[in-house]
């Protein structure tokens, strides 16, 4: 019942229409290529995969797009059914990370490479390459936005504090670590001078990962927060890691009566979805981490034809990817902050969504 293939109706507000270059045009011919995706149910996978299917096609490629809706087994058999169904080369992004080493020997013993997608497959030496963002980035990018737009640093020498809950990944997603620890090495010395105040106590990672990145958890953990440790005291800082974290954590806000343009806190998120960046313009978000999957899939796409045309695709990590196996060569795009300050410029005139999308 999880295993769903994408539609044309599917097709992401930020589909790619970009022409491939003539002498490459039709490269791919002949070759398919599989492409597990996790899920639907967030907005950006669906660009994704739509990206990934429009521009390998457009070079010519037999694409098999397929979308787990975050049942691990489901990937699995997905992934199986690519391989016996005789596809060149693998892209996957993963739903559990580790949880594909069998299907990963499997594709390697039948000579078909793999390229990680966003998420970095784990213990294993199947995987030819990686193309994600930089993920430690994001997590420091979304710190520096709390740290400069509360000034931080004027709270701690006025003697101030702000209270801030966390919201973290999936602890099976070797993002969701990378972008704790960037987060933490920018607040965790405000949270050790009391410039930060976590009144649940909630700061670990093990302690603040929401499994499968739930947004229904996201709400569960911030309504339990607000009962528990908010009823004298307001929560000014929801620092999340995902918009779909956001959107549960501004259903338990307005379920405990906080007020926009009153006493609404700051609200992080990554991935600026179309909703995200609705919000942030309403206030309801304050921020998102602008990932232009276009420009991923695009990288993506240089890996596939690297393995599978013997070319040089684009690599510029070599060191921060360890999987345990191998450290795999990477390419890392750059996140980018959005607010209400700069999404038009950048998401708009970028030409992820129209300024008709946002409006309606
Ligand atoms: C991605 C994020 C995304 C999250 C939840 C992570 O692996 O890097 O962009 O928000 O998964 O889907």
């Amino acid at each position: 019942p999880a295993v769903t293939e994408t539609t044309e109706d599917t097709a992401a507000p930020a589909e790619d229409t970009t022409e491939p270059a003539a002498d490459t045009a039709a490269s791919g011919a002949g070759k398919k290529v599989g492409v597990a995706m996790p899920t639907q149910s967030s907005e950006r996978w669906i660009n994704d995969g739509a990206n990934m299917k429009s521009q390998l096609e457009a070079l010519g490629y037999e694409v098999d797009l397929q979308y787990a809706e975050d049942d691990v087994q489901a990937q699995v058999s997905q992934i199986e059914n690519m391989i016996a169904g005789g596809v060149n080369c693998l892209v996957i992004a993963s739903i559990d990370s580790q949880a594909l080493v069998n299907v990963e020997e499997q594709a390697k013993a039948a000579g078909i490479p793999i390229i990680a997608y966003d998420r970095l497959l784990m213990d294993t030496d199947a995987v030819s390459y990686y193309a994600t963002f930089d993920n430690k980035g994001v997590g420091t990018a979304i710190g520096k936005y709390i740290e400069e737009s509360k000034d931080l640093p004027a709270a701690k020498a006025a003697g101030e504090f702000y209270t801030i809950e966390f919201f973290m990944g999936s602890p099976d997603d070797n993002n969701a670590v990378m972008l704790y620890n960037g987060v933490m090495e920018v607040l965790q010395p405000y949270l050790d001078d009391g410039t930060l105040v976590c009144k649940s106590g909630r700061t670990s990672f093990e302690d603040t990962c929401i499994l499968r990145w739930s947004q229904e958890t996201a709400q569960q953990n911030c309504e339990n927060y607000l009962t528990g440790f908010y009823a004298d005291d307001k929560l000014d800082i929801a620092c999340s890691a995902f918009d779909g974290f956001a959107y549960g954590i501004k259903a338990a806000l307005e379920g405990a009566g906080y007020t926009l343009g009153e006493d609404w806190p700051l609200i992080t998120g990554q991935d600026a979805e179309l909703m995200a960046v609705k919000n942030i313009i309403s206030g309801y978000q304050t921020m998102s981490i602008y990932k232009d999957t276009r420009l991923l899939a695009e990288k993506c796409v240089t890996m596939v034809q690297a393995v599978l045309e013997g070319s040089e695709p684009e690599i510029n990590d070599t060191e921060q990817y360890n999987n345990n196996k191998l450290v795999v060569p990477s390419y890392l795009c750059t996140p980018v902050a959005v607010d209400s300050g700069n999404y038009e410029e950048i998401i708009v005139d970028g030409g992820y969504y129209t300024a008709d999308q946002l409006a309606e």
